[in-house]
């Protein structure tokens, strides 16, 4: 399990050196009874359930990906790829060969999109508003749809980690120019 983590961020770093290069990750268990507290009172327990959280996102000053993953799954892989697995195969995320490359360019994600221009997110934000695109979206993955920075994410991993039929998707294609 830590060594497809591990070439997962080797491909992140094939693809985005200088955010690979800059990634933290730890783990940690979600289950912690101070986890939960947290989780209730500012994620309404929505957190404990995820795989891995961007920690840059909810940290104002960080500028690097950190991640945090879900201890829970990385000590069983095969508990971690099925899991992964079902919930690409309903739609829920995009289809990704490695399913480990999905986490960690979604997460990874979350960085590029904290630290985009004003212009470049305001452009994304009006093409994820634009609901003539949302099939567009729902063909990316259901999360998507849930706010514009969980859409680009799913998008960078779908165009990078993805099955083939991505690349001409244009969430897709716009989120593989914006990431750099
Ligand atoms: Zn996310």
């Amino acid at each position: 399990m830590q060594g497809s983590i591990r070439d997962s961020c080797k491909r992140l770093g094939s693809v985005h050196r200088g955010l690979a290069e800059g990634l933290t990750m730890h783990t940690m268990d979600f289950r912690l009874p101070v986890v939960e507290k947290l989780d209730r009172t500012f994620f309404k327990g929505k957190f404990c359930g995820t795989y891995g959280i961007s920690v840059t996102t909810f940290v104002p000053f960080i500028r690097t990906p950190v991640i945090l993953l879900n201890e829970r799954w990385l000590s069983d892989y095969d508990l971690a790829t099925n899991s992964l697995r079902r919930t690409m195969d309903c739609g829920w995320h995009p289809e990704c060969d490695d399913v480990f490359d999905y986490l960690v360019f979604h997460e990874a994600a979350h960085t590029i999109y904290k630290n985009m221009s004003m212009n470049k997110k305001r452009h994304w934000k009006g093409f994820f508003r634009d609901r003539k695109n949302r099939s567009d979206i729902m063909d990316i993955s259901g999360y998507s749809l849930v706010n514009a920075g969980e859409c680009f994410c799913e998008s960078v991993a779908a165009y990078y980690c993805g099955a083939d039929h991505y690349r001409s998707n244009r969430f897709a294609a716009m989120a593989r120019d914006l990431f750099f």
